[in-house]
């Protein structure tokens, strides 16, 4: 069984697919979190986001696996356990432009492929529904507006006691999604197959219910 949910930054679909995981027993996976990883390492090689072959050649030697403590994921970059290093403004932007590069794609695509062979999976990402699992049984497209989505950002960062600025992150947030659905390889889009659902103005539970419910009419589970 393989669920896809795919959608722009900040609409909740680490969130949703964790929950949704946790309570069908599939393991979720987390793809973002894989590319935040290989931005770290390129990060700690000082290369420059427009050194297209300098991305290729360091890409090659980061090794990125996937492994799971307390049900969640963590992602291991050459034997460290990186995550709580990924989840930086600079990581951010280093991933959604790094992204972009065939050879990283073509690299942690085949991972993502090979967790989803061994279990039933939840997976979140950006073309997870188009490239990754074209054939999953459920596709979902999550999306917010770009205001609520920098909000929900900022609301996580001063909980977490950052001190942050709204229309920074929106300026951020619609930088990343003028990458993510604009690049050549594999950009966001919906897939033909897939359920969109505006989260804008919906809560956690009540996005939870609603994919549920896809879940069922397309699978009858
Ligand atoms: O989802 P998250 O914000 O953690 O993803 C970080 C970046 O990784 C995105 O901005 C996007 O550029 C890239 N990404 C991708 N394909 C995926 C998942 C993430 O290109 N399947």
């Amino acid at each position: 069984m393989q669920v896809a949910i795919d959608g722009p930054a900040g609409a909740g679909k680490s969130t949703i697919a964790k929950r949704l995981a946790g309570e069908s027993g599939y393991i979720y996976v987390d793809t973002g979190a894989m590319y935040r990883a290989m931005a770290l390492y390129l990060i700690r090689c000082e290369i420059s986001p427009d050194d297209k072959s300098g991305i290729e050649e360091a890409c090659e030697k980061a090794d990125i696996s996937i492994k799971y403590a307390d049900g969640e994921q963590q992602v291991i970059l050459n034997g460290e356990n990186v995550n709580g290093l990924i989840r930086t403004q600079e990581v951010s932007n280093m991933a959604s432009v790094s992204s972009a590069n065939p050879k990283v794609r073509e690299k942690l695509v085949a991972l993502q492929q090979k967790l989803a062979e061994s279990a039933d999976v939840v997976m979140d990402g950006r073309d997870i529904g188009t490239r990754v699992l074209p054939g999953a049984e459920v596709k979902i497209y999550l999306t917010a507006s770009t205001r609520v989505r920098a909000k929900r950002r900022y609301d996580e960062m001063t909980a977490k006691g950052e001190i942050c600025d709204l229309d920074t992150i929106e300026k951020e947030i619609a930088e990343r999604d003028e990458r993510d659905m604009n690049r050549e390889i594999s950009p966001l889009k919906q897939a033909e197959d897939a359920v969109p659902v505006d989260t804008s103005d919906m809560g956690i539970d009540e996005v939870v219910e609603a994919i549920k419910g896809i879940i069922s009419d397309k699978t009858g589970k």
